[in-house]
């Protein structure tokens, strides 16, 4: 259990609830209406707002971002952040303020491009692929597809210079045409893509997961041949795209935490505020038992550091057996919690174990072999000697590396292209 004082540095915000203008099959959070059975439209208030922004600039140290997400947060108007916007400059004087904006980018226009490159929002679109993958689940509420007006989204997003990524859900769908997203992606310009694999508890039967979830054996294959996509397009040793659970990976392999918190050994790092200023340990666990408190009431620090957000984060470190001997448990920490919990079938084991073990042992001599690389790099270990870096002692190329990597030559510093 983390026993130090938590600092508040980043907050999840639901201005608009669970209210949302798609009706994408997947969604894990409309149904969250049902925790605030007497409202009908959920939005926050100027006066929540301004609670909410003046205790979270006044409890944290010099650093702060706001993740504005939903539901779906444009439905607030662009209005509400431009006062969002004043009222961090009113309060967080000395700060160094971010803005995540999570969307599924069709009330997005030129207005809304200028602000949010004006005031630096990262953007993250929800785009699953090409036409047929994102509009396979990806529905406007008519049942018409939202595809074309998305790409539209994306393009002028990037021509307005707004730092974009891309959220693809991997479903049961999706997870037949790695290279076709990842191609899709890299060619609109969206070099940044955040893949997230799918598990929902079924509505009709709660003893498994729903269709629209993507298995573990198909997880698999697709994790390495979109590992073999991001390889290929390094030059110089440097990623050209970036892929967030890659990017996060590598973080481990270069001993530094992850910023992914799927990967650390414990959650409850930050919390989520809903739009009446209701308080939850986690996105995922927007639920009653996960209540910490309201911001009209209590402290937001005090809420991050209570009993009972402790006891939400220790539940990640609560691991069955075959984790705890698993050799990749330094890295994958039994991954998120809620996958654990979807699929009763699971035993609690993370539902995409056998995929993560997959991806492990395919990319593990390449994370070494990158790792390694770009330690030299920064200077943090000496290079091969140049006689041998250069060629003029004859190594075999299934020779261990002369640089003490403990790889193949031929999978580390001799490697080709
Ligand atoms: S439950 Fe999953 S998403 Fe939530 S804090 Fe834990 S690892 Fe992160
Ligand atoms: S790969 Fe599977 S067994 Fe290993 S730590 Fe992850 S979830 Fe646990």
């Amino acid at each position: 259990m983390i026993d130090y004082v938590k600092p508040l540095d980043s907050l999840l915000i639901k201005p608009a609830g669970p209210d949302c203008n798609m009706a994408c099959s997947y969604c894990f959070y409309y149904e969250k209406a049902s925790l605030f059975p007497q409202i009908k439209k959920h939005r926050m208030s100027e006066d929540t707002l301004e609670c909410l922004i003046k205790q979270a600039l006044q409890q944290s140290n010099r650093q702060m971002t706001f993740s504005w997400q939903g539901g779906e947060p444009t439905l607030m108007g662009l209005d509400f952040y431009r006062k969002a916007t004043q009222l961090q400059q009113n309060y967080g004087r000395g700060h160094v303020i971010g803005n995540g904006f999570q969307t599924n980018g069709i009330l997005i226009d030129n207005a809304w491009a200028q602000f949010l490159r004006s005031y630096q929002f990262l953007v993250g679109l929800s785009l699953d692929g090409p036409r047929h993958i994102h509009d396979y689940y990806r529905k406007m509420r008519d049942g018409k597809g939202s595809w074309s007006k998305v790409t539209d989204t994306a393009r002028l997003l990037l021509d307005s210079d707004v730092s974009t990524n891309a959220l693809i859900v991997i479903n049961d769908y999706s997870v037949n045409y790695p290279a076709e997203i990842y191609e899709f992606h890299k060619d609109l310009g969206l070099a940044h893509m955040q893949f997230i694999p799918c598990v929902e508890t079924d509505d009709h039967n709660p003893g498994i997961a729903a269709p629209f979830s993507v298995s573990s054996d198909k997880l698999g294959p697709f994790l390495c041949r979109l590992f073999d996509l991001w390889l290929a397009d390094f030059s110089g040793g440097i990623p050209a795209t970036s892929i967030r659970f890659f990017d996060s990976i590598f973080y481990r392999y270069v001993d530094m935490l992850p910023p992914e918190c799927t990967l650390l050994e414990e959650c409850g790092v930050y919390v989520v505020v809903e739009h009446n200023g209701d308080v939850y340990s986690c996105d995922f666990f927007v639920e009653p038992d996960w209540k910490l408190g309201n911001i009209h009431q209590d402290r937001l620090i005090d809420l991050l550091n209570s009993p009972r957000q402790q006891k939400f984060g220790s539940l990640k470190s609560d691991l069955p057996q075959e984790c705890k001997n698993c050799r990749w448990l330094g890295m994958c920490r039994g991954g998120c919690v809620k996958d654990r919990l979807r699929d009763p079938r699971d035993n609690k084991l993370n539902h995409f174990c056998r995929a993560y073990q997959m991806f492990f042992d395919y990319a593990d001599v390449h994370f070494k072999r990158i790792a390694r690389e770009w330690k030299i790099r920064q200077g943090f270990v000496s290079p091969p000697p140049p006689e041998q870096s250069q060629g003029k002692a004859k190594i075999g190329r299934n020779d261990p590396c002369p640089c003490g990597s403990g790889l193949k030559f031929k999978n580390c510093c001799g490697r080709q292209g």
